[in-house]
């Protein structure tokens, strides 16, 4: 059976040079990082070269990247220590965060540690700048703004420049959730304006298990984790160090490629678009996701014109993975909080959401075998209706 990967947002197939390289650190490399003979130290030598290429790339120092086991921890560690040690008593944010990141404000919220303000979002997913204006500017109590680069679910990018300059000007924190841009835009920390920043290397063909946080110099955030003292005291635990060096080639390799891979993943992303209209009567797309300059180009939400919870399930059956939210027990899937925040229930109940994810390796053969095993799909929606 064909089988179609069209879930480069979940997670992405590791580079063939990034194996080779972690292949090389795990034979020879297997010194403790913190052991001061000379395993060690060539060990530390390593971690240290793959922080200074990192911070290189993102314009900052190398002092202000921590390495950690993925997004996730990432986030949880800025958004918790911020509230915990850094005396934010307030917290700006949405309902289409990523779950790391909406859980973990919802968990300070729940212990009465922060208030939470969740801005409005129109119907294409955009944030309400107006109303942030708005809230930024009371600054009665200390703020971390904390809104993702890039929808993981939609695409949808952030005016990030227009938020830090709001930010700065008010004496807010700034984290942003760069998890599914890093590797496939320029991001420069301080152009940008940055407080916090995430990283994930399995989003850039690199290995499960890596990733790091930005935090700029000045911020002084604290550990979630506690023990050795590793990573200058934020982050304790022997380092990942094949991860690390991985997760370093694999942003080399995502930074170095990155207008070849741009060029072709936007010419599968338009192809789809185009079959998906030719071929699907009242198709639609969510968010901003089919608009180019304002939406990833990694990543395409459709909105088909029928309900099938299954569909999934049914996809898989001809060998195309793509994602359609959690899953749950019953093998159909769950509305997801985002489109629960796009649409109202009767909108639901008249469409299916699907999130299909573009990596270098797709092809437009990938896009016809969706495409054709769509049609089928919705022509049974036909007959029934
Ligand atoms: N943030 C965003 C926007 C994501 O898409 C993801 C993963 O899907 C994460 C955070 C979590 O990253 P990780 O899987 O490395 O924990």
């Amino acid at each position: 059976m064909q089988k179609v990967y069209l879930d480069n947002a979940a997670t992405t197939a590791i580079h063939p040079a990034v194996i080779e390289e972690m292949v090389t650190v795990m034979k020879d490399c297997y010194g403790n990082p913190s052991s001061t003979h000379v395993f060690g130290r060539e060990a530390k030598a390593l971690l240290e070269l793959s922080r200074k290429k990192i911070a290189q790339h993102l314009n900052v120092t190398p002092a202000e990247i921590y390495f950690t086991s993925c997004g996730t921890e990432s986030n949880n560690t800025i958004i918790r220590s911020c509230v915990n040690d850094l005396g934010v008593t307030r917290i700006i944010t949405t309902y289409l965060e990523h779950k790391c990141v909406m859980e973990s404000v919802n968990d300070l919220e729940s212990r009465n540690k922060v208030e939470v303000v969740r801005l409005n979002i129109a119907k294409d997913g955009t944030i309400d700048y107006n109303q942030f204006e708005e809230l930024i500017q009371d600054q009665s109590k200390k703020t971390l703004v904390s809104l993702m680069h890039a929808n993981n679910e939609l695409g949808n990018l952030l005016d990030v420049k227009r938020i830090s300059a709001l930010c700065k000007e008010n004496g807010a924190l700034f984290h942003t959730d760069t998890v599914q841009t890093v590797g496939h835009y320029p991001i420069d920390c301080q152009d940008l304006g940055i407080d916090f920043a995430s990283c994930s290397a399995h989003k850039i063909h690199g290995p499960k298990g890596a990733g790091f946080l930005y935090a700029r110099k000045s911020t002084h955030i604290k550990p979630l984790i506690a023990g050795g003292g590793q990573e200058r005291g934020l982050r304790s635990g022997t380092e990942n160090i094949y991860g690390i060096v991985g997760l370093a080639k694999a942003l080399d390799i995502s930074l170095a490629e990155l207008d070849n891979h741009k060029k072709h993943i936007e010419e599968i992303k338009a192809y789809a678009i185009e079959e998906l209209k030719e071929n699907i009567p009242g198709v639609g797309f969510n968010g901003l996701s089919a608009d180019f300059e304002k939406s990833l180009y990694t990543v395409l939400s459709i909105k088909l014109p029928f309900n099938d919870p299954l569909i999934g399930f049914e996809l898989e059956l001809s060998g195309i993975a793509v994602s359609q939210g959690s899953a749950c027990s019953s093998g159909a899937a769950k509305v997801s909080k985002v489109m629960e925040t796009l649409y109202t229930d009767e909108e639901i109940s008249q469409m299916t959401p699907l999130r299909v994810s573009f990596s270098y390796l797709n092809t437009k053969e990938d896009i016809d075998a969706l495409v054709q095993t769509l049609v089928k799909i919705s022509k049974k929606h036909e007959v029934v209706s």
